[in-house]
This record gives structure tokens, C-alpha cells and sequence, in this order.
């Protein structure tokens, strides 16, 4: 049950302040930005902000330390990541309480983004003796055709704040394995656990001996994201959050030749058949549509679901909806926390009103708690829509899960890759054909499509990414590796003649 009891602002500053000096992170004094807490809605550190000079050093360091780098052997740089990711495991309660303090994620979700960093640390290590070429049958006698990955540059990780240390740790192993080297751009949301992720990776650096500027921090607002998707001494610019920031970002990319990786938002559905394990559904859909607040960018924000087990499901869902404990992310009792901002909670509210215009029925929450705070707590809603209308479309960052009948399994297809934004999907089934279909070419047109598990929680050893306004990226596990490398090819000729290719003859 929801308990309105929050810590003070004093209390987040203590218990900030402890974990701070436990990892040994010394504030940067000045002005410019503000360390605030979505737990109270207030701040709680002044910082100093990074300048214009300050960007043009960070990356003429970064440019600077790339020529050592990458001719470091790659499993010396693994090297630096293991270090890192001890260093993460040591620290990890603390990391997490700094992800609950400035994201507001309750206490294991947060435990489960610091281990997302660790593991992505080890699956970096291992791909830092993994970083394959392949050798290619050659039309030619006496010649070798073989192809080989370089590392790129300096890369630029433009970050957002629902999680503001996992998706730069997923850039960064993988990066300086790779051989680059990492500018971060963290949301100016989430300063704190920037930092202590930043410090803890120079105490790597500095126990392995790895150039110093092999990474650099800036604390800044988008002023200093523009600047490196402007630089072209940035090679590759990973830039996660909203599609209207990829929007913005990738033409100025494109525009100097550079690359892009693009994580941006989702506007993600499940579909439940009538063979569904109901039960196994509800607990999928719950965690997926109102964990995190709402605000990841796999959070379930449309259920599709069949007319015959509508109702049936809807009053579990409802049933489960109303027990939710909203509050202080501290408490081990909470499930939801707060929304990061009040401009968040409006945009809630405001989704909320267009959907009732546009014929939807509020089924259960979307009603505001009250902690005697700033911070702005919601219940998490559910609301039948008669058909996917335009608030139904799009992205809001909120726990909103609309709801949708459908009567066909074609019509349920249609339904869930008619919207602009495509990263995660899933479907609940039993029925094998149903399965099959929707992961096929032809059915779920998303970048994750999972079969009865929900849209949220990935894990790391798969690619990570979407297509449409999703942006098209592919981060994390599998061959992600390569966004950050330059490939080769050569053709080695060991004999004494020269053959040219297509039995062209010249001379
Ligand atoms: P946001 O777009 O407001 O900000 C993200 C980052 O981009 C911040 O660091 C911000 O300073 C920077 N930025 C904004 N405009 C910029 C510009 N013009 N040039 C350079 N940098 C710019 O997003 P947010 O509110 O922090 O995060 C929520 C959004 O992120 C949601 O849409 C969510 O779906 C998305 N997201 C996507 C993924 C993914 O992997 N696909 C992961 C996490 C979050």
C-alpha cells in the first residue's frame, strides 16, 4: 500500500553526500547546474558546469589519447575494463543509491542497472579477445583477401536520465576495448552518479597505467552535446533519449560525414491472445508498463488484447493497479517512484486529458499522491482507448498503458507496427503459429521482440536497439562491438604476378 512518508531533503543530501565519499568523488564547485532529487523535487548541490574551453579540452585530450590507444593490444584494454567493473562491484550499493537519489528508481532496479554495468564490463573483456576479421576466399592465385576491425576514434555518448549510468557503461566497455576513446555527455538530470561513474573509471586508468584522457566527463547542459555532434574530431556520436534529440542530432551528423548510434524513444505494445497464461501476462505487463514510474524507453505503453479475455484481464490488471505502492524509492515497499520532474507529471496529466478526449475511459490511476513534497508522484494509469489515436501514438514518459481489442491475430499485427517508433515488443501466446508469426518478417517490425515476457529488462548479452523513430541503432551484447571499429579490407599478393580481379586484362 502506498505509504506517503518521504525522507527529508536533508536526509537524500546525507545519504548522498556518504556514498559520494565512499566512492571518493569530490564535488566540482562553481555554478552552472544543480544536483536535484525527484524524491523531494529539490536541489541538492550547486556544481560547476563545463564550458565552451572546457568541451574543446575534453576532446582534444580524448583525440590525443587515441593515438596510444589504439595501439594498445585490445586485451590490455580489457585490461582497464575488468579493473573498472571491480571497481563497480565494490561500489555498488553506493552507485545504486545515487541512481535512486537523482533518477528516483526504487532500490533493486537500481541495483539492477549497476549490475548491467558490470555486466557489460565482463562481456567486454571477453570481446577484447574477440575482436574478429575474417579471411575471404580470393578469386586470385597467390593472394590473401581478408578483412580487419580497427578502432575509430573518439566517441562521443550523449546520455539521458532513466539511465544515467548503464547506457554509458554499454558505449563506453565496449569502446575502449574497441580502442576509442569516450567523451560523456550525461543528462543534466543526473550529474552525481556521472561522476562517480567517471571517477571510478580514472581510478582504472590510473591503475592500469591507460592514458589519462582516455575519457573525459562534461557536466553540461545540450549546449555541450551540440558541440560534439558539431566536432569533427568525434568520429561516432552514441546519443540516447528522445526522438525529437535524434531528430536534431543526426542531420548534423550526417551533414560533416560522422556516425550516428541512436537510441531513442519507444512507444511499445504488447499483444495478449486469448491462449495466454493470463496470470504469467499480468505479472509481465505490471512490471513492464508501470515499473521505473513508466519510464523506460521499453516501458509497455499499449495493450493489445483479445475481445473474448478483455475483461477477464482488465480487472486483474485494475486489481493489481490499485495495490501499487507509489512513494520514496528508498522505502523496500515501493514499487512505483516519482516522475524525474513536475514539467513530467504535467505532460502526464496533459496525455491523459487528450485521451479522454479522444473517447478513452480511465480504467484505474493517473491520480496524484500527496507527500507534503516537491516531487511529483502519480499512481500509474490504465486506459481503454476505442483505437489507436494520436496520444495513443506517441511517446509520453509516463505509467499510461493504453489499452486495445482487437479480434484477428492480423488485426493485432496491424495495430502494433502502426505507430512511428519501433524498439520493443512482445507477445503472450501459447499458440505456436501465433509465436512464430510475430517474430518473423513479416510480424513485429521492432528491434526486440519477445515472446511471453514483457518489453523491459533486456539483457546485455543481446543487441540492444529499435528501428523507425527508434532511430535504428544497436547497442550492448552480440556484434555490437563493430558500431565502434572501422573496418578493413586488404588483398595481400604473394605471388610474382599480378592478377587483376574480374580477369580484366591491362597492358
Ligand atoms: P532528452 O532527449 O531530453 O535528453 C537526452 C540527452 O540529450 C541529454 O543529455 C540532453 O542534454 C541531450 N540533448 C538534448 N537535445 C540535444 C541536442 N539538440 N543536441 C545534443 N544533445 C542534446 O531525453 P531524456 O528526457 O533525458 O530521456 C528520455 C527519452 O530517452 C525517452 O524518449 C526515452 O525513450 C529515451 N531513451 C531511449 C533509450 C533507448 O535505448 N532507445 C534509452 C533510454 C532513454
Amino acid at each position: 500500500m502506498t505509504d506517503t512518508t518521504v525522507a527529508t531533503t536533508e536526509t537524500l543530501r546525507a545519504r548522498t553526500r556518504a556514498a559520494l565519499d565512499r566512492i571518493g568523488v569530490v564535488l566540482p564547485e562553481g555554478a552552472g547546474l544543480h544536483a536535484r532529487t525527484p524524491i523531494t523535487g529539490d536541489d541538492l548541490f550547486p556544481l560547476r558546469a563545463s564550458n565552451r574551453v572546457d568541451v574543446e579540452t575534453a576532446i582534444t585530450d580524448a583525440a590525443q589519447a587515441f593515438r596510444t590507444w589504439r595501439t594498445t593490444p585490445a586485451p590490455v584494454r580489457g585490461e582497464l575494463v575488468r579493473t573498472f567493473g571491480e571497481l563497480l562491484r565494490t561500489h555498488k550499493t553506493d552507485l545504486a543509491d545515487l541512481i535512486t537519489v537523482e533518477a528516483g528508481k526504487i532500490g533493486s532496479e537500481a541495483l539492477g542497472e549497476v549490475q548491467e554495468m558490470i555486466d557489460i564490463c565482463d562481456f567486454a573483456v571477453g570481446q577484447s579477445r574477440q575482436l574478429y576479421g575474417r579471411t575471404i576466399a580470393s578469386e586470385r592465385p597467390g593472394h590473401r583477401l581478408a578483412e580487419t576491425w580497427h578502432p575509430l576514434g573518439v566517441v562521443g555518448v550523449i546520455s539521458a536520465f532513466n539511465f544515467p549510468a548503464a547506457v554509458w557503461s554499454w558505449n563506453t566497455a565496449l569502446a575502449l576495448v574497441c580502442g576509442d576513446t569516450v567523451v560523456w555527455k550525461p543528462s543534466e538530470l543526473t550529474p552525481l552518479i556521472s561522476l562517480a561513474a567517471a571517477h571510478l573509471l580514472d581510478r582504472a586508468v590510473a591503475a592500469t597505467g591507460a592514458p589519462d584522457g582516455v575519457h573525459r566527463l562534461l557536466l553540461a547542459d545540450r549546449d555541450a552535446g551540440e558541440r560534439l555532434v558539431e566536432d569533427p574530431r568525434v568520429a561516432l556520436v552514441s546519443a540516447t533519449g528522445s526522438t525529437r534529440m535524434g531528430r536534431e542530432v543526426a542531420p548534423r551528423v550526417a551533414a560533416r560525414f560522422g556516425r550516428c548510434l541512436l537510441e531513442l524513444g519507444g512507444n511499445n505494445a504488447a499483444i495478449v491472445a486469448p491462449s495466454a497464461d493470463l496470470d504469467l501476462a499480468l505479472q509481465a505487463v505490471v512490471f513492464s508498463a508501470a515499473g521505473t514510474a513508466g519510464q523506460r524507453c521499453t516501458t509497455l505503453r499499449r495493450l493489445i488484447v483479445h475481445h473474448d479475455i478483455a475483461d477477464r484481464l482488465l480487472s486483474k490488471l485494475g486489481a493489481a493497479y490499485r495495490k501499487l505502492p507509489v512513494g520514496d524509492p528508498f522505502l523496500d515497499t515501493t514499487l512505483v517512484g516519482p516522475l524525474i520532474s513536475a514539467t513530467a507529471a504535467k505532460r502526464m496529466r496533459e496525455a491523459l486529458e487528450q485521451a479522454k478526449a479522444e473517447g478513452g475511459k480511465v480504467l484505474a490511476g493517473g491520480s496524484e499522491v500527496d507527500t507534503g513534497t516537491n516531487g511529483a508522484y502519480l499512481t500509474p494509469a490504465i486506459v481503454a482507448m476505442p483505437g489507436q489515436t494520436a496520444i495513443v501514438r506517441e511517446e509520453t514518459f509516463a505509467p499510461i498503458l493504453f489499452v486495445l481489442t482487437y479480434r484477428t491475430f492480423e488485426e493485432a499485427l496491424a495495430l502494433h507496427n502502426d505507430v512511428p517508433q519501433g524498439l520493443s515488443s512482445s507477445i503472450f501466446t501459447r499458440d505456436q503459429q501465433e509465436a512464430e508469426r510475430f517474430v518473423a518478417a513479416d510480424g513485429s517490425d521492432c528491434g526486440i521482440a519477445n515472446v511471453n515476457i514483457g518489453t523491459s529488462g533486456a539483457e546485455i548479452g543481446g543487441a540492444f536497439g529499435g528501428e523507425k523513430e527508434t532511430g535504428g541503432g544497436r547497442e550492448s551484447g552480440s556484434d555490437a562491438w563493430r558500431g565502434y571499429m572501422r573496418r578493413v579490407t586488404t588483398t595481400v599478393n604473394y605471388s610474382a604476378e599480378l592478377t587483376l580481379a574480374q580477369n580484366v586484362s591491362f597492358l
